[in-house]
């Protein structure tokens, strides 16, 4: 895609971001400069797909009420497009395929992730923990639902036709995004289970994810200290890109 067009399509989604709150203004001119890389190097049908990505984090964002809306930082950016921006550019300098095809099985990922955690909040039933299977909190990184399983199935399928529409008319790379998509959000709910930091709110005993909940500070309760949900997201891109570079080069 041509620079001057990647950067004025950048700046304007920028404008809406901006227009819609949805990021905090350290965020906003690495968020406008990942589209441009994206754009430049992706194409057209990349930039689509950051559009849907992105939308999708905000729309469940305005349906979900009873959820304060907030807005994105910059570490939320870089752990949803990092990966997928890093395998554009290396898709730039090789002229392999497989890295476009990573790009968006990786982005397909970002938004399953996102609309699972954001609609699987709304399941009517309690969800269950991932790897012990017990019951658990609604929100909570590990925790799945049927409903959050769905929308992450729909989030996949959503990116994968995007692509069969727009890149390749190919059903092996479609199912590969959805695939995709769907198991890398599984791994994302089993770090999130495992490895990712726990807290609890003396006030209301909930485990939370959060440092502060009820007005206090929470105490630690489980998981690796420095690992947040932001680092298992990052990870997960990362174990997808590892997996699919593996796959796609040498079987
Ligand atoms: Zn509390």
């Amino acid at each position: 895609m041509n620079l001057g067009i990647s950067i004025i399509l950048s700046l304007l989604l920028g404008l809406i971001v901006h227009l819609k709150k949805a990021l905090t203004m350290p965020a906003l001119i690495p968020a406008v400069l990942f589209s441009t890389l994206i754009t430049y190097f992706g194409g057209i049908t990349s930039f689509i797909i950051l559009v849907v990505v992105f939308l999708g984090s905000i729309i469940t964002k305005l349906f979900n009420k009873n959820k304060k809306r907030y807005k994105r930082k910059l570490i939320q950016i870089i752990s949803n497009v990092g990966v997928g921006t890093l395998s554009l550019i290396i898709y730039k300098i090789t002229a392999n395929d497989i890295y476009l095809l990573i790009y968006v099985s990786v982005m397909a990922e970002s938004l399953a992730d996102t609309l699972a955690s954001d609609i699987g909040i709304l399941s009517k039933r309690e969800p269950i923990n991932i790897l012990t299977l017990k019951k658990g909190e609604r929100g909570l990184s590990g925790n799945i639902s049927i409903l959050g399983l769905i929308s992450t199935l729909i989030g996949s399928l959503l990116i994968g036709t995007i692509y069969y529409i727009g890149i390749e008319k190919n059903i092996i790379s479609f199912l590969i995004i959805v695939l995709s998509g769907f198991l890398g959000s599984l791994v994302d709910s089993i770090l999130g289970a495992s490895i990712q930091v726990k807290y609890r709110c003396e006030k209301c005993k909930k485990i939370t994810e959060r440092k502060e909940h009820c007005g206090k500070k929470t105490n630690y309760y489980k998981g690796i200290k420095w690992i947040d949900n932001n680092l298992v997201n990052l990870l997960s891109n990362g174990i997808i890109f590892i997996v699919l570079y593996i796959i796609l080069n040498y079987l």
